[in-house]
């Protein structure tokens, strides 16, 4: 980068862009001629054809693709702490013999940890924006606030914990929103329906509106969960959602696999106010064969945004792989090969992310007004060429490692490799210390158990 005399706070050189184009049908992209974005502020304040700029700090893109900032519509960031120790197993099993007890020995420094090592992960990889879900939420926003990443946290709380634990995570949410320079927003976190009494998500809905924030939970993660709601109490998880006022606040539903047409005509009286996070990658995994209805949810109005789910279940944090998952299998599960067009995919990637995650008037495109959140990607690997269709790149070759810059409201926080200032070989030293504590079953507990 070189050091300038006037004019923006920093422009990005010969950077061909990916846009939404305007002027044909709603999902459609297109990647431009090189141009220069100009930004100040944190916000983008201009895009033009000049190759020049007066900018006070520059960054020469070199002709690689700059596209809206990857977003992370649901995560479990400092899971990265239980990546790889319970694989081939039920959900079920996953649960109730590994993660749950894994869980039982976290201390709030774990997840600081865990979480800085998941930011480090995504802004490599292009990710600017994550929606995580988790429990020590002043260390996931220490971590959040170090990385320069941009995030939506939520406080999980399990009714098992009881009202005083619920009660501080309420407070726990007003006391992070807004921070890292408004880079952090909050959500009220309850885990699950099935986890949490309606009582509770009752005073999550009424949290969340006098905070105005939105409530992030998962429900009717599974086909199965859906059938033992209607089983047990004669209602859907969704429909359990507007019975206690969460709909009504305005929702991130983690996955929403198990999502009925019937809850689709519930789900379309507060459609601009629900976000489903689709993470392909775990439901491939968990062996799952009903799949978030996308085109449901995108025909009614709601947001479909794509996500990792945490790395216990997804092991990278990768959304270049899980965008491409999410293209496949719904090709697949429809059997048409014509479904979920490339760009349809990366349109559910960027625009679709932002409005999941609460951010659909400032992030998901690269337009002036917007902030600067934006990964430029290099397609110049043996793997990408020859390009003859850069979507199709972006989609189905690209890797998170042909990131070559992540710029986070304004700020490059990863550049060529490295995120500065940040120790990561200490990072991964300090965390392997910690481990044989944290994967000791010897006390026999868990956290909650898996009983939908
Ligand atoms: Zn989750």
């Amino acid at each position: 980068m070189n050091e300038q005399a006037a004019g923006s706070d920093f422009a990005i050189l010969n950077c061909r862009v990916l846009q939404a184009c305007t002027a044909g049908s709603a999902n459609t992209m297109t990647v431009t001629a090189p141009k220069t974005i100009e930004i100040n502020g944190g916000m983008i304040t201009e895009i033009h054809d000049r190759p020049t700029t007066t900018a006070r700090t520059e960054l020469d893109a070199g002709g690689r693709i700059a596209m809206p900032g990857l977003i992370n519509s649901h995560c479990h960031s400092a899971m990265t702490l239980f990546r790889g120790a319970a694989e081939d197993v039920t959900a079920e099993t996953w649960f109730n013999d590994y993660v749950w007890p894994f869980e039982v020995n976290l201390e709030p420094h774990d997840v600081y940890l865990g979480t800085l090592l998941a930011c480090i992960e995504m802004l490599l990889a292009g990710v600017t924006t994550v929606a995580d879900h988790y429990f020590y939420v002043d260390q996931v926003a220490k971590a959040v606030e170090q990385s320069g990443i941009r995030a939506n946290l939520g406080p999980t709380f399990f009714s098992s914990q009881g009202k005083a634990s619920r009660d501080h995570s309420f407070e726990l949410a007003e006391a992070i929103h807004g921070t890292a320079g408004g880079r952090i927003t909050a959500s009220i976190a309850p885990h699950a329906p099935y986890t949490c009494t309606d009582e509770d998500l009752a005073a999550s809905a009424e949290a969340a509106q006098r905070l105005g924030v939105r409530v992030h939970l998962h429900a009717a993660e599974t086909i199965d969960q859906t059938e033992s709601s209607l089983a047990s109490r004669g209602v859907s998880p969704i429909k359990v959602l507007e019975d206690t006022g969460i709909l009504d606040a305005g929702v991130l539903i983690g996955h929403g696999c198990g999502i009925l047409n019937d809850d689709l005509e519930v789900l379309q009286k507060f459609a601009g106010q629900v976000g489903v996070a689709h993470c392909p990658k775990t439901y491939l995994k968990h062996a799952m064969h009903v799949l978030t209805p996308i085109g449901g949810l995108q025909a009614i109005g709601a947001a479909v945004g794509v996500g990792t789910d945490g790395p216990a279940s997804c092991n990278s944090l990768d959304l270049f792989e899980n965008t491409r998952l999410m293209a496949l299998t719904q090709k697949q599960i429809k059997r048409d090969a014509t479904q979920m067009n490339t760009s349809e995919a990366l349109s559910i990637l960027t625009e679709g992310g932002a409005r999941v995650v609460g951010l659909g008037e400032q992030c998901g495109r690269l337009e002036v007004g917007r902030r600067a959140d934006i990964a430029i990607v290099d397609l110049s690997g043996a793997h990408n060429q020859p390009v003859h269709d850069e979507l199709a790149a972006l989609v189905y070759s690209a890797r998170s490692s042909d990131v070559y810059a992540t710029i986070v409201d304004g700020k490059v926080v990863a550049l060529d490799g490295q995120v500065p200032g940040v120790d990561v070989d200490g990072l991964i030293k300090e965390m392997k210390q910690r481990l044989p504590k944290l994967l000791d079953l010897s006390h026999g507990r868990r956290i909650q158990t898996y009983d939908p």
